[in-house]
């Protein structure tokens, strides 16, 4: 299973992999929004990052619904809110675990994407991080069904996010700042869903 120090260390080296990915999530969002995406998850994640040695005696609902909290409370833009109430529902959806097996990992998805949607109103196709969540519940749903284990099935549900977040590129945007670019928005790759991404690939190479 996926354990709470499991957890722990994912987002402690997310919270590493978006400092490190500071400057190009920016950059993407200088295409096509106000180039602070990277600014924003840094600042939020590092706040995280502050927290976690006094996360170490808490259940995986605990340390998700801290992470909102956090994000809600120090990311300005879109992606604060957004992510927060995304950690917020996956940790109300994991109260009192402190293992986390297929079933649950795609439970946690599913609240997570829900929490987006009902945060920001988009579906799928709008060029927002949902395009490259949604794939991977659909992938990691997939593969809760041909149980490969719960690494294949996170390393699966990470590849589908990878696939979905370069193919916001060919989308127009209709959700976000990105939107205001109306035709202009294509040719851009979302900086939103590059940071899921890179949240479910951290995941998957913290398992391995
Ligand atoms: P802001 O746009 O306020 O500067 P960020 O730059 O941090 O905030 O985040 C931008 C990202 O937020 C976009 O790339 C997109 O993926 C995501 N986003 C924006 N609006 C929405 C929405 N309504 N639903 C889902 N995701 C959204
Ligand atoms: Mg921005
Ligand atoms: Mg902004």
């Amino acid at each position: 299973p996926v354990t709470t120090e499991n957890v722990l260390q994912w987002l402690k080296q997310y919270a590493h992999v978006l400092h490190e990915n500071r400057d190009y999530l920016t950059q993407l969002d200088s295409a096509i929004g106000d180039a602070d995406h990277g600014i924003n998850m840094d600042r939020g994640f590092q706040a995280v990052n502050e927290k976690l040695a006094g996360m170490q005696q808490m259940d995986i609902g605990s340390i998700l619904k801290t992470v909102g909290t956090t994000l809600v409370s120090t990311v300005g833009g879109a992606s604060g809110p957004l992510y927060g109430t995304a950690f917020l529902r996956a940790g109300i959806a994991t109260t009192g675990k402190h293992e986390l097996y297929e079933a649950d990992m795609v439970n946690l998805l599913t609240v997570f994407i829900e929490g987006i949607k009902v945060r920001g109103k988009a579906q799928a196709g709008e060029k927002t991080m949902l395009d490259a969540l949604i794939p991977a519940l659909e992938a990691a749903r997939k593969a809760e069904e041909k149980k490969p284990g719960l690494g294949q099935l996170i390393h699966q549900s990470s590849a589908a996010a990878e696939v979905g977040a370069k193919e916001t590129t060919s989308m127009i945007a209709t959700k976000g700042r990105a939107s205001y670019l109306g035709e202009r928005s294509r040719g851009h790759q979302d900086p939103g869903a590059t940071s899921s991404w890179l949240l479910l690939k951290t995941l998957s190479t913290t398992l391995t």
